[in-house]
Order: C-alpha cells, then structure tokens, then sequence
C-alpha cells in the first residue's frame, strides 16, 4: 500500500507532534493549536499528531494512562471533565479548525492497556518470569486485580460496553497483597505476534487488552468508527505496537477503513533500532501502516554524541528510509526520548540543524517535527532548534527535483536538489559536517549556469556561482549545515514572502 497524506499532492508533506511531556497541565493545548493553525500551514505543517485525547487515569495524565477512550473531555470522571489538554468541544472545535487551514489530523491510539479500573475483581493468575513471560513461576493463585471498568460517569453513552478481567490477558498488581508481579489470568494466554524480546512482549503495563477476545476485537471497532467520525479524523498514531499481536492491527486498519469509507494513514510506533523487526513487522501487517524510523533517530543520537568521529557516510545504513521509504516516518526526537523519559536519547543540541535538514530535505521518508524541537522544551531549559521554521520552509517551497547524493567523505557529505518545473525557484544544495568545515563539488544543474547561490542559514555570507558543467563548490562551516539556494528563493525565504505571481 502507497501511503501518502493528502492524497496525489504534488508538495512535501510534514507532520508535526504536536505536544511534548512536560506540557503544563492546564488544559490550553487544543485552543493553542488552533489559533496556531494557520501560522503551522504557512510555515509548512500539513498534518497534526495529536496527544492521547481521552480519559486518562487522572487529569495530567499525558494520555497514555488511558482510562476511557470514549471520554474526550465529556464526562466527570477520574475527578475532571477536561484532560490535560482541555474539553471534547475544544478539541472537536480545534481539529475543524485545522481543516479550515489545510492540515490534517492524527489521533494516537492506545490500545496496548487501560488503567484506573472502578473496581477490582478476583482473578486465578500465575506468576510468570519476567524475562521469560512464556514461563509461570510459582502456582497458580487468585489474586484481586483492577480489571473492572464500568464508566460511572459516562454510563452507557456512546457505548454500554464494560471492561472485565476476561478481556484482558494479565496484570502486574494484585491489590490484595500488595504485590507487584507479571500476572497471567488463568485461561490466558500472552498474544502471539508480538516483539520476542522476554520471549514475548505482549505485556508493558497496566490492564493487558486480550487482542484475541472477540468481544475486543469488536468493541474496539465500534470505538474506531465511532471516534475518526466524531472527530473528523485523518488518521492515526498507534501506540506500542510491539506489545500488540501484529495481525490485530492488520485487520483492525482494513476493517476501520472499510466502515468510514476513509484512507486513514496510520503510523505504528514500534520502539527498535534494529532495523530487521521493524521489516518483520511490516510484512506481518501487509504494509497497512507506515513506522517511525527508530534506526535513523539513534543514528542521529550517535552521531551527536561522537564529538565529530561519526562516519557520515554510514548515516542511512540499516534505516527504515533507506530500505522502505514509502513505509518510514522519520524523525529527530520525540517524546519518549526527551530528557528525563524512559527511553531518553536527546539528540545534542549542535546536531539538530543537521538532523532537521536531513529530515527535510530529502526526498525519501515522510518527516515528523516534534513540538519541543519547534517550541523549546522550557522544562527542561531547551530553546528551540534554530531555523528550524526556515528549513520547514525550504523543505515546503524548494526540495524538488531530482536528488543527487555525494556521502563519500567521512565527515562532510552533501546532497543536491535540481528542482521542478512545478516548483519556482526550487532547487538547493545541502552540505553538512560532523567534524571540520569544508567545501563540496556538487552538480546542481546546467540550468543554474551562471548564476550565484546563497547559503540561507546565514553561515556563509559569500554567495558562489554555478560553474559552466553545472557543478558548485559549496561550502560549510564545521559541525554546521549550509542550505545553498538562488537568490529569488533566498529572499523569499528572509522576506518570509512566497510571492510566485
Ligand atoms: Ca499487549
């Protein structure tokens, strides 16, 4: 399957995620992304990830902790009506106006576990190893687990489904002895068709959905249809999808997609370096889904950790874009791996630009801006990621044409873009370094003869002119990048004026 977001649009597409962890619990995010639309689609946002929008198990829960999926904001429960983010209606209100402007919408799924339950229930479990899950260890037991969910807030609105400890696989709290240990139900069985790290990683935390319950199965269908239509969805984030059985999702997508009549592009997030279970997974799901690049991201954190000794050369070796770039999201960070989460590997500040740029301005991969590389991330004293609005820019106006790659040194590489006819003024040669500043020939074009190019990160402020053959000998300072475009795009670009009449 060819997954694009906008249908046959002939622009480079971005997708931004909008929120970050340490987001203030205030309840402003879906009244800020609206009156931010229209500045996000002139600065080239065409698509919103969108945080968890339901109940969590309480207010500030980031959305993860999810508690009732049918609760965006709506019902008194969990002690609050609005989430973090705010109230169903200014979400409701927030997306329509994100489509006014243009941008489209994914919703993040979280279907790996609920948390909060009303009630316990008593349960016959048996402990299992935690580093082999397949394994019990001890005998069976009964143990009181927070397995019952039945919505008093809610009640029955929207659907009278409640949740009951047969339609989950396991836990890790038995509330009677206050007791943490990985917890199968009798009868159970982990879901198969999950990442094999622990022999089978089906269980991450709280309440485990049994994907092979029926009853499941269908009421998560239900809620799919029911959510992309009440939230004029385009599409979704899918959250852990390692923990989930592969084949689940695979017939989940086709299915919510025959009962809306819609493309729903959908990203899975399957957290490995290793590029081979990322192509395991994706034949496993028939391609219904597109993953973010998590090779590329620590090739990012390696090479910004490597006080310049980082073999640019290797940079796309065993990544997700290189081998299935119709299928790849990339990315620079997120929020799992900004400071102080689980999974923390912040790219160092120095190399942002250049991962930015990377991301951007190639042709392959869909990329995916995070909000606190394009906000800051003032919890943590992190400013923005400079001219990172600029390279947004270049990427939505300029990156066409043909691309020409020139990654034969080790520390210096660079690439060119030849541009389009469709695209005025397109056309521009990136060249970046880990190590020391240089200078790279590359061939942009004979239709460029003649003409001088100007490096609009400011960094080199002598323009070069395109050589007879159509080469230039473009220059970067060390552990910079340098965009180098024609003057039109130049000062449209500082002008921040598209004027193409
Ligand atoms: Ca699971």
């Amino acid at each position: 399957m060819y997954l694009v977001i906008g249908g046959d649009c002939m622009d480079n597409q971005t997708i931004m995620q909008y929120f970050e962890w340490y987001l203030s619990d205030n309840g402003l995010l879906w009244k800020k992304m609206a009156t931010n639309a229209q500045e996000l689609k002139n600065t080239g946002i065409d698509t919103l990830w969108l945080p968890p929008a339901y109940k969590g198990m309480k207010r500030n829960d980031v959305g993860y902790g999810v508690y009732d999926l049918y609760d965006l904001g709506e019902f008194n429960q969990k002690g609050t009506v609005r989430t973090k983010y705010g109230t169903k209606e200014e979400y409701i209100s927030g997306i329509e106006k994100l489509h006014e402007c243009g941008i489209k919408v994914l919703a993040d799924l979280v279907f790996n576990h609920k948390m909060g339950a009303d009630e316990t229930e008593v349960v016959h479990a048996s402990p299992c190893y935690f580093h082999n899950r397949e394994q019990k260890c001890g005998t069976k037991d009964v143990i009181k687990a927070w397995t019952k969910f039945d919505f008093p807030g809610r009640g029955e609105t929207y659907s009278a489904f409640k949740w009951n400890h047969t339609h989950f696989s396991g836990t890790d709290w038995d509330e009677e002895d206050q007791k943490k240990d990985l917890y199968l139900f009798e009868g159970k069985n982990w879901n198969r068709e999950t990442d094999e790290e622990f022999v089978n990683f089906d269980y991450l935390m709280g309440a485990d959905l049994d994907t092979d319950n029926q009853e499941v199965v269908d009421e998560l269908l239900h809620f799919g249809k029911w959510y992309v239509e009440t939230a004029n969805l385009d599409g979704f984030r899918l959250d852990a999808v390692k923990h989930i059985s592969s084949i689940f999702f695979r017939d989940y997508l086709r299915e919510v997609r025959r009962r809306t009549g819609k493309e729903l592009f959908s990203v899975g997030e399957y957290w490995h370096p290793d590029l081979g279970k990322l192509l395991h997974y994706l034949d496993d799901v028939e391609n219904e889904m597109a993953l973010f690049d998590v090779p590329l991201h620590y090739k990012f954190y390696e090479a910004s950790n490597n006080s310049g000794h980082f073999d640019m050369r290797n940079l796309f070796t065993k990544t997700l874009v290189s081998e299935r770039e119709k299928n790849a999201v990339t990315f620079v960070d997120n929020h799992d791996t900004q400071p102080g989460q689980a999974l923390c590997s912040f790219v160092s500040e120095w190399f942002k630009p250049l991962a930015y740029a990377i991301i951007l301005l190639r042709n392959e991969g869909i990329p995916c801006v995070f909000y606190g590389d394009y906000y800051g991330l003032p919890n943590c004293g992190i400013r923005p990621v400079e001219k990172l609005p600029v390279l947004l820019k270049l990427r939505k106006y300029f990156a066409y044409g043909e691309q020409k790659d020139y990654f034969e040194h080790e520390n210096i590489i660079g690439w060119v873009r030849q541009g389009d006819e469709e695209h005025p003024y397109s056309g521009m040669a990136v060249v970046l370094s880990d190590g020391p500043g240089g200078c790279k020939k590359m061939e942009i074009g004979k239709k460029f003869v003649g003409q001088w190019f100007y490096d609009v990160t400011g960094k080199c402020t002598d323009p070069i002119q395109i050589q007879e053959d159509g080469f230039g000998e473009f220059y970067v300072d060390g552990g910079t990048v340098s965009v180098w475009v024609c003057k039109e795009a130049y000062e449209m670009i500082w002008t921040d004026c598209f004027d193409f009449a």
